[in-house]
């Protein structure tokens, strides 16, 4: 048998890097659209075995020639749009352009548009325009599923982003500031970890399993509490959750500057549920991969060796508590092994081929910022 074909767009985000990662590791062929081969995922997934990169910018002139090779000869596609261009437009021309190559699974990562259901809630701009593509992708009828991901747990960042900064504190310890309601749930996902294995299994179970269905991916149901206590378990320090409205303390674009407005209303002040009413998670997550990384353990093992990449050093200095001190919830502690340290008392850092990559990102001020790194 030949080995799989599949396509990605967008291949150095999280989300579709990971699939990259899972889909090489298992001798699948990818086809992977970059726009460009700077930055080191681009390096790192230029040199996967089985990888092709498909260099191009899909917001330019040469789009359709740019999907029409991507997707030639590929059977699965996993597509995750961005607000990048006219995500709308890009969204749509993947999915004709897969339709007409033959694409037979197209996996499309969704987001509600929360104006649907029913209630006062509007619809979080950057999340509609997803949704939108969802149904023209039903539309044109194209076998697919579409997957609804839950926040990922590297948001966190002691950076001074919106909406998930983990904020060190003068005694070690960390807060964290957000206008979700402390208890309730959120879905998390630790996208660079877990989304390449779930996504490998949703295309082995292929379309007919799915039959056009919605998926979320999340692992965790979390309220801001829960995922505090388990945040200070495996990183070490008390972490205590504030509730309040979204600081803005770095210069956002302003499409992003409105989504957290309406994000702060609708679940925030108005307590929409994060994926709408119907969706439920973590069961299905859980049911399709259960290798998972939570968040304790992002904590714990990932989280310190991004901030330390990232040019951080709070992990050097003395924590304000021990563990046990750092608060707690009643569910079953995710602890799965204490973090490696190096003979310094740094933790290790963990082979990218295990972990999946992290994501560096440089100095607020600087070019490179991912705002979007909380456009959940
Ligand atoms: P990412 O945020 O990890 O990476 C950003 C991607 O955008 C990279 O591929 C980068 O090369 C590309 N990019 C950067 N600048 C660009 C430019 N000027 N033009 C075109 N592309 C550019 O990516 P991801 O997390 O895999 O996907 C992002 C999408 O995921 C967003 O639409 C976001 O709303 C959505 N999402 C995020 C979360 C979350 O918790 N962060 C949760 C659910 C959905």
């Amino acid at each position: 048998m030949p080995p799989k074909t599949v396509a990605t767009i967008n291949s150095t985000g999280r989300q579709a890097a990971s699939f990259v990662r899972a889909a090489s590791a298992v001798g699948w062929h990818v086809r992977a659209q970059i726009r460009n081969r700077e930055g080191e995922v681009a390096e790192e997934l230029a040199s996967l075995p089985n990888v092709e990169l498909f260099e191009g910018d899909l917001a330019g002139p040469g789009r359709s020639q740019l999907l029409r090779g991507l997707f030639a000869g590929a059977k699965i596609a996993f597509i995750n749009t961005t607000h990048w261009g006219d995500e709308v437009a890009i969204g749509k021309a993947c999915a004709d352009a897969a339709k007409r190559a033959g694409v037979a699974h197209y996996m499309y990562s969704s987001m509600p548009d929360h104006s649907t259901f029913g209630s006062d809630w509007k619809a979080l701009p950057m999340w509609a325009t997803k949704f939108a593509i969802e149904n023209y992708v039903r539309q044109i009828d194209i076998p697919a599923t579409f997957v609804y991901t839950g926040i990922y747990n590297n948001n966190f960042t002691s950076l001074p982003y919106p909406l998930f900064q983990m904020e060190p504190q003068d005694d070690g310890s960390f807060e964290w500031h957000a206008p979700f309601h402390p208890d309730d749930p959120l879905p998390w996902l630790d996208a660079e970890h877990d989304v390449g294995p779930a996504l490998l299994q949703i295309s082995k179970m292929g379309p007919q399993h799915w039959k056009g269905q919605r998926v979320t991916l999340a692992f965790e149901k979390l309220t801001p509490l829960q995922c505090c206590a388990r945040f200070a378990r495996g990183v070490g320090r008390p972490v205590k959750y504030v509730r309040g409205p979204i600081k803005i303390a770095v210069s956002v674009p302003s499409g992003y500057r409105e989504q957290l407005e309406i994000l702060q209303e609708v679940l925030g002040d108005k307590r929409a549920p994060y994926f709408g009413p119907e969706l439920e998670y973590p069961r299905e997550g859980r049911t399709i991969w259960e290798g998972y990384r939570g968040i304790e353990e992002y904590a714990r093992e990932a989280f310190p060796i991004e901030e330390y990449a990232n040019g951080l050093r709070w992990m050097e200095e003395e924590g304000a508590a021990t563990p046990s001190e750092a608060g707690d919830d009643d569910m079953e502690s995710d602890n799965r092994g204490s973090r490696p340290m190096t003979p310094s008392g740094m933790p290790m850092p963990m082979p990218t081929h295990i972990t999946g990559g992290y994501t560096p990102r440089s100095h607020p001020e600087g070019r490179d910022v991912n705002f979007f790194v909380g456009s959940t």
